[in-house]
């Protein structure tokens, strides 16, 4: 094969597509590169899949058969994974990475029983080989069951049932996954029985670890089982002596473990508390309920006149500003009241919405300038300067509880502390409680008033009352 500076052709093109991760990846944690970060990384991936087919084996005739069934895969793969990318719903995504998630999870369980089946045949065992084939098998069947569980609960096909002594029982599973596994690589055993024996237990194992877990904390979970598939798709690189598939797999590893830890700090949760406690699921658990005292309503026209004649609008985006999709009203009402001299940024949470970023993905569609996105720590700063504070569907980022109330279940997250503004007008539909079902003191609080109503519908509102100022 042709070699370029003492490389193959296909470990050039495995450099390439590694570096590309790398930058891409790189390029994720910024919005306004983001896009582009993905792309890059994508077209990486394009390569390292091209450079396998052309370049790892000679292309002979009797291999075609082969070819087009890949290619068939590749064409099933791609119109499914771009038709459902263009469906998806903003508010949905967390779904879709998990069922992506999943099968990124089956292939790495399913490359290791191939390849299992391989030594079966070649009666010959090698202790390493074996023990990336069932550590492979084990950690990608885990995130194959738990990812399709965590979909579905999202979608909410699935309730929150945790079974009696599941605890005890998922440790009892681990105990046969390890034991089983450990015996397999030490007897070297190539029986099929055992390795569908452990390919069962790790598929349950998936299943009752995720069945319990609340809603809430189903994006950690996610984010957990997406390094547990890096991991998996690692150990498949290992097997195939395939950089790309390695430097993929230890970067998406990595990158899943880091998130999972900041989402838990960011929530004031150990992950521990976030797998084995859970709120939001079937939580009542903890913080004060009951009668709150009164609350104060405002009107779109009073609203209109203390935005219009402030010196400073901090809004806090929040879920409830994804469902009612008012990301590009609210940047109009900016653009509005920056003509009128009034400046106005957004407090973005670190968990505002469904998953990490949200916030910032969509504030970045509506083309909003990322230096107005600032960030909790800056904005919380800000307050105490600020005039008018507009909560637009966010709740549990702005429960004083976590401050305040050590029975609440919320207790140590930070928050945006919007109660150090000067007027704080909280926008939602109801009373409805936010994702992890706790009441809002917020809302009874004196420097606070609620304007009700559809978030886009309530901001239009504001627009036209604005515009007769
Ligand atoms: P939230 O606490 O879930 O509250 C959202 C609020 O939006 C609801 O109270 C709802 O009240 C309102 N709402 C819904 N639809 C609306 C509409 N069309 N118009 C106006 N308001 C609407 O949201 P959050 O403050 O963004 O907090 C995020 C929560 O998710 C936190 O508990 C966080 O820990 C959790 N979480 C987030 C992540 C992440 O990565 N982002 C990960 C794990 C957990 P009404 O029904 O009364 O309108």
């Amino acid at each position: 094969m042709t070699s370029i500076l003492g490389l193959s052709l296909l470990e050039l093109c495995y450099i390439i597509a590694s570096v590309t991760f790398i930058f891409g990846l790189k390029m994720l944690s910024s919005p306004d590169k983001a896009r582009k970060g993905n792309l890059i990384a994508a077209y990486g991936m394009g390569i390292a899949i091209i450079a396998t087919i052309l370049f790892k084996e000679e292309l002979t005739p009797e291999k075609w058969p082969n070819y087009a069934l890949i290619l068939a895969g590749l064409v099933v793969g791609t119109v499914i994974g771009t038709r459902m990318a263009l469906k998806v719903k903003m508010t949905a995504m967390p779904q879709m990475v998990s069922f992506f998630n999943g099968m990124g999870g089956a292939c790495a369980a399913v490359i290791s029983l191939v390849e299992f089946d391989h030594l079966m045949h070649a009666g010959q065992v090698e202790l390493g080989m074996m023990i990336v084939i069932i550590l492979g098998l084990i950690i990608g069947s885990v995130s194959f069951s738990g990812s399709i569980i965590a979909y579905g609960k999202l979608e909410g096909k699935i309730g929150d049932r945790a079974l009696p002594a599941g605890q005890v029982i998922n440790i009892v599973l681990l105990l046969a996954i390890l034991g089983l596994g450990a015996f397999i690589v030490w007897s070297g055993s190539t029986s099929p029985i055992y390795i569908y024996a452990l390919l069962a237990i790790s598929l349950l194992y998936g299943v009752l670890f995720v069945m319990p877990i609340g809603g809430a904390d189903m994006p950690v979970v996610i984010s957990l089982l997406n390094s547990f598939t890096g991991m998996a798709a690692a150990f498949g690189g290992f097997l195939y002596d395939n950089q790309a598939m390695l430097t993929g797999g230890i970067l998406v590893g990595s990158a899943g473990t880091i998130l999972t830890v900041l989402m838990c700090t960011a929530m004031n949760r150990s992950l521990t508390n976030v797998i084995i406690g859970s709120f939001g699921g079937n939580s009542a658990a903890g913080g004060e309920s009951g009668e709150e005292g009164s609350i104060k309503e405002i009107t779109v026209t009073d609203a209109a006149i203390l935005l219009a004649y402030a010196n400073k609008v901090m809004v806090v985006p929040g879920y409830g500003l994804a469902v009612a999709q008012a990301q590009h009203t609210i940047h109009n009402l900016e653009k509005l009241l920056d003509d009128k001299g009034v400046e106005m940024n957004y407090a973005i949470h670190p968990v505002a919405g469904r998953m990490p970023g949200h916030m910032n993905v969509l504030l970045a569609e509506a083309d909003v300038p990322y230096p107005k996105l600032l960030e909790m720590e800056d904005a919380n700063e800000a307050m105490a300067s600020t005039d008018v504070v507009l909560v637009i569907g966010a709740n549990d980022v702005v429960n004083p509880a976590a401050e305040n109330d050590s029975s609440s279940p919320i207790y140590g997250m930070p928050i945006v502390k919007v109660l150090e503004a000067k007027n704080v007008i909280v926008m939602k539909r109801s009373m409805g409680k936010g994702y992890a079902g706790i009441e809002n003191k917020l809302f009874y609080h004196d420097k606070n008033r609620m304007l009700f109503g559809d978030a886009k519908d309530s901001i239009e509102k504001l627009i036209s009352e604005v515009k007769n100022l």
